[in-house]
């Protein structure tokens, strides 16, 4: 049976911090890529995105299936640097919220970027997809969710014959929203988890969650890892690792770094 590889591209939430003391975890915004065979699937186009751009080509990949959280701006800045866009033999499927094509037009425009969607010679294609709906791209089933977040957000599983991965960024942990997410993430092998805060810095009504919240669901969903991510942008490497050294006392845990692959 063929591993799926996850690849970690960008770990930070709300803006890059390319310093010093954030490089070792990594100063990217969102952006995660889960290869199966000659498949990519890619989750947010955080900066992120950049580098695996630059990689995909290279291995000469053609098409590339993208599946937004939501627009939030961390998001989507990988877009303004993503040089699949100027190859006229890939193809680019984006799937998001009810509005995405809208949404993206605007942002590629005047005065915040000086190209729109027509001048990019890939193709590009918009799914628009209603959370709670399934789908498929290619063999894959892709089941989603909405998360608890201001303006909303999408979270996806993605489900193969035997695998399972989970992408919950951009959710606040409250008591509803954790008995929806154990029950959509239950048995699964990997969830992608939004650690934004640590438990004393939580904000409530911010639309992000805690480590701890996540290992909660792990055990209560029976999930197998858990990936942090989304880290706070105020979090440095030496702040980072002590949080790492306390949270992954819990064997399922894993905190995400630039430029690691997993294989589940
Ligand atoms: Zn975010
Ligand atoms: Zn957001």
């Amino acid at each position: 049976m063929q591993d799926w590889e996850v690849s970690i591209l960008g770990v930070r939430g709300s803006v890059p911090v390319p310093s010093k003391e954030f490089m070792e975890y990594g100063g990217n915004t969102s952006c995660f890529s889960v290869k199966i065979e000659n498949h990519v699937i890619i989750f947010d186009m955080g900066t992120g995105l950049t580098v695996l751009g630059r990689e995909l080509i290279k291995q000469k990949i053609m098409r590339f299936d993208i599946l937004l959280s939501h627009l939030h701006i961390d998001h989507l800045l990988g877009l303004f640097s993503f040089q699949p866009l100027f190859c006229p033999e890939i193809e680019i499927h984006l799937y998001g919220r009810i509005g995405l094509e809208g949404d993206i037009r605007k942002l590629l425009s005047p005065p915040w970027y000086p190209l729109g969607v027509e001048d990019f010679s890939a193709k590009i294609y918009f799914h628009e997809i209603e959370p709670e709906k399934n789908f498929y791209i290619d063999k894959f089933q892709v089941s989603t969710i909405k998360g608890n977040h201001p303006d909303g957000s999408i979270l996806y599983r993605l489900d193969g014959d035997v695998k399972s991965f989970v992408y919950a960024l951009d959710c606040e942990c409250d008591k509803k929203t954790f008995l929806r997410l154990s029950e959509f993430a239950c048995g699964s092998d990997l969830m992608v988890w939004d650690s934004y805060f640590i438990q004393e810095d939580f904000k409530k009504g911010w639309g992000h969650s805690t480590w701890k919240q996540g290992i909660e669901i792990v055990h209560d969903a029976d999930i197998e890892h858990i990936l942090m991510a989304h880290y706070n942008s105020d979090y440095t490497d030496a702040f980072l690792h002590e949080q790492e050294k306390i949270a992954c006392e819990d064997k399922s845990c894993i905190f995400s770094k630039e430029g690691m692959k997993l294989g589940i």
